[in-house]
């Protein structure tokens, strides 16, 4: 029998084989029309056909074809690739371009010789994020270092929140509804959402609750394993599927409630047995109401549509709804809000520079709207704003949609 690989770890060739079984058919959907190029961030700041979606799919056939040769030059247009997914919300072809770029990557993965910053992450993937303990400990102990002005030496760090105590769980896993509950929901705490945005998950707690659901936040549950996918492990995303799986089957619940776009298109798209059943938290809380706001505010919002909502869930609007249902808040939308930030996972700090000619596109747009606040729902596109608006001297707040929602309460 062959050994195991370390847990989230690809066995070798895994990749590959992942590549090999993507379908032909997936592939072929591409009928090379150019009606995506306009969409896709990485096109619209370098006007390159090799940024763009069709000259990926392009790509990639001639890799599955044996017809191009695998060389580290044409790697650069996967890797720069932000897996956004804009690209498959306006494909009129149906492009499942998430899958193809998943499988790429882990093909790209298993046959280049990575960069020592691509090895670091890699690193980091497997040995902390799979790793809740290790990474609570790895979270107190940036939290030090921010406190002694250490992280301000490197740029990941400056990208970092000022870091406060991480989001707890309670005592015996159940926050309950006041009164009789209505439904029973599961909560995907996540793996750096509780340690970077404790606040964003007490107020979706909170608006849970208000809601009607008693929450429960399933003991054992792990990373979801939407960054391993997104970075080419495909293997370590299924343990980590395996793992959870077994948690949410032992456990019964009316919906799993994500607040954080990435992981709950990832668990849509990669966990079959919870068809269904995965629930963003504007989604839900549009399917059962809140109940009437108490307060009237007096805030101009304009609203960041996450990739992995809007383009890969299709949700555009339901946080919309949500957030003029509060009395005394203006909308304040962008010329293009679905427009991708730069952060994309790990890509601000792999492809720091592209990153970050896609985010100044996105900052005039936001700065633009004379919003007081900048609504978000997922934390790497906080952490993203958040960065560029200190940056440029703006006072602009950038907060998770929850977080807004609750000042109504
Ligand atoms: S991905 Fe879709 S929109 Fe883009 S070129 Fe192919 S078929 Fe056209
Ligand atoms: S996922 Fe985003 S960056 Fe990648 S090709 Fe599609 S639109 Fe462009």
């Amino acid at each position: 029998m062959a050994p195991q690989a370390p847990e989230g770890q690809a066995p070798e060739g895994q990749g590959r084989r992942d590549f090999a079984r993507l379908s032909d058919d997936d592939l072929a959907t591409c009928v090379h029309c150019g009606l995506c190029l306009d969409a896709c961030p990485t096109f619209r700041v370098t006007g390159l056909e090799t940024e763009s979606p069709r000259g990926r799919i392009y790509l990639m056939t001639q890799w599955k074809r044996g017809t191009l040769p695998f060389d580290e030059e044409q790697v650069k247009h996967i890797d720069l690739c932000l897996g956004c997914r804009t690209c498959e919300g306006v494909c009129p072809s149906g492009v499942p371009y998430g899958r193809i770029i998943e499988a790429g990557r882990a093909d790209v993965e298993d046959r280049r010789r990575p960069s020592p910053k691509r090895a670091a992450s890699r690193i980091a993937l497997r040995q902390l994020v799979g790793h809740p303990g290790r990474l609570r400990a790895a979270g107190m102990a940036t939290r030090a270092a921010q406190r002694l002005g250490l992280t301000s030496v490197f740029r990941s760090g400056r990208m970092l929140p000022k870091l406060r105590r991480p989001f707890r769980r309670p005592g015996d896993d159940v926050a309950p509804a006041p009164g009789r509950a209505r439904y029973r929901v599961a909560f995907l705490t996540g793996c750096v959402m509780p340690i970077l945005y404790p606040e964003s998950h007490v107020a979706a707690v909170r608006l849970l609750q208000l809601a009607g659901c008693d929450v429960w936040f399933p003991a054992g549950e792990r990373c979801c394993g939407a960054l391993f996918a997104h970075n080419g492990d495909l293997a370590g995303a299924e343990r980590l599927r395996e793992a959870n799986m077994r948690v949410y089957d032992a456990g019964t619940f009316d919906a799993l409630v994500v607040d954080s776009a990435g992981c709950g298109a990832h668990l849509k798209d990669f966990y079959p047995g919870l068809k269904g059943r995965v629930k963003d938290l504007t989604e839900w809380l549009a399917e059962v109401g809140l109940p009437k706001a108490e307060s009237e505010l007096n805030l101009r919002v304009t609203y960041q549509d996450a990739c992995h909502l809007a383009h890969a869930q299709r949700i555009k609007k339901q946080p919309r709804d949500l957030i003029r249902s509060i009395g005394g808040v203006e909308l304040k939308e962008m010329r293009h809000p679905d427009i991708c930030c730069g952060a994309a996972g790990l890509y601000s700090t792999l492809e720091p520079r592209m990153s970050n000619r896609i985010l100044q596109e996105k900052l005039d747009d936001v700065i633009a709207t004379g919003a007081d606040v900048v609504t978000v729902a997922n934390p790497g596109c906080q952490m993203q704003l958040e960065a560029g608006l200190r940056a440029r001297g703006s006072s602009m707040r950038v907060e998770h949609i929850a977080e807004t929602l609750l000042r109504a309460y």
